[in-house]
């Protein structure tokens, strides 16, 4: 596909031909091109109406791979591209907003890529080359560039796909600078170590209440657990420090970045 010229075969550089057999050369070698395109275009258009059509059925082949290879002679793959690009220029031809009379893409710009993708980056090349100024020669149209459309379906690509991890917040939700996310990161096992002291307030409570348990003090036991499940929550990591952010630490955190829940209270009832 990038295959450099052989320069065995390129003479040094003079040149043989005239500017009017060069000019003539040229102009049989677009036209010539054109004709490929066209014919790759028909053949696309031709094997939806096939595909969609259940032709492979039609003549008694298993599936569509099949048919694929026996009776058109090549690859799925080949003909899955195909089929893609006959799909992209049948979505164009029947977009309001795009003409293609005037703009037409190769099946190189389709290849590889998300139909959806290639078909709205193929409008935005399309928009671009005619808000400056484009326009085909007579009796032609312009082709848009394969590696442009290629690139902007990728673009498009990149920006749908969801991205898989939200950046941490604090609990305000404001995000954490690198400074302090590991402190954050904790906060789990400190919620951990609440669901613990949740589980034995349980535990202990069961046991007060059956043979074994009768000089347990479980009243004052249940306190104690509470109390200590209630100073890991004031001391939690809350929020960013309102003075630094969070970004370098500062003396009103005591260099951590953060403040706790119980600090974060007594700013908020105070402000
Ligand atoms: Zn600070």
């Amino acid at each position: 596909m990038t295959d450099a010229p052989d320069l065995r075969e390129t003479p040094e550089a003079e040149a043989d031909l005239t500017v009017d057999q060069a000019k003539l050369l040229s102009a049989e070698i677009r036209s010539g091109i054109s004709g490929v395109m066209n014919a790759v275009a028909d053949v696309a258009e031709r094997i939806v109406a096939f595909h969609s059509g259940g032709g492979w059925r039609a003549l008694g082949y298993k599936n569509q791979d099949e048919c694929a290879d026996n009776e058109f002679g090549i690859t799925k793959q080949r003909y899955y591209q195909l089929h893609k690009y006959g799909l992209a220029r049948r979505r164009l031809a029947d977009d309001p907003d795009f003409d293609l009379d005037v703009f037409d893409i190769g099946e190189t710009a389709v290849r590889g890529r998300n139909l959806d993708a290639a078909v709205q980056a193929t409008k935005e090349v399309a928009k671009e080359a005619k808000e400056s100024g484009a326009s085909p020669p007579p009796g032609e149209k312009i082709v848009l560039n394969p590696v442009q459309v290629q690139d902007k379906a990728t673009e498009i690509s990149n920006k749908k796909r969801p991205k898989t991890d939200p950046p941490p917040t604090d609990q305000t939700g404001a995000p954490l600078p690198a400074f302090c996310r590991r402190a954050f990161e904790n906060r789990e096992r400190l919620a951990e170590a609440q669901r613990a002291l949740r589980s034995i307030r349980t535990v202990a409570a069961s046991v007060a209440a059956q043979p074994g348990g009768e000089l347990l003090e479980i009243g004052n036991i249940q306190h104690q657990i509470d109390a200590a499940a209630l100073a890991i929550k004031h001391k939690m990591p809350h929020a960013l420090c309102p003075k630094c952010k969070g970004q370098t630490g500062c003396d009103d955190c005591e260099h951590r970045g953060w403040i706790s829940f119980e600090d974060y209270k007594t700013i908020k009832v105070l402000s």
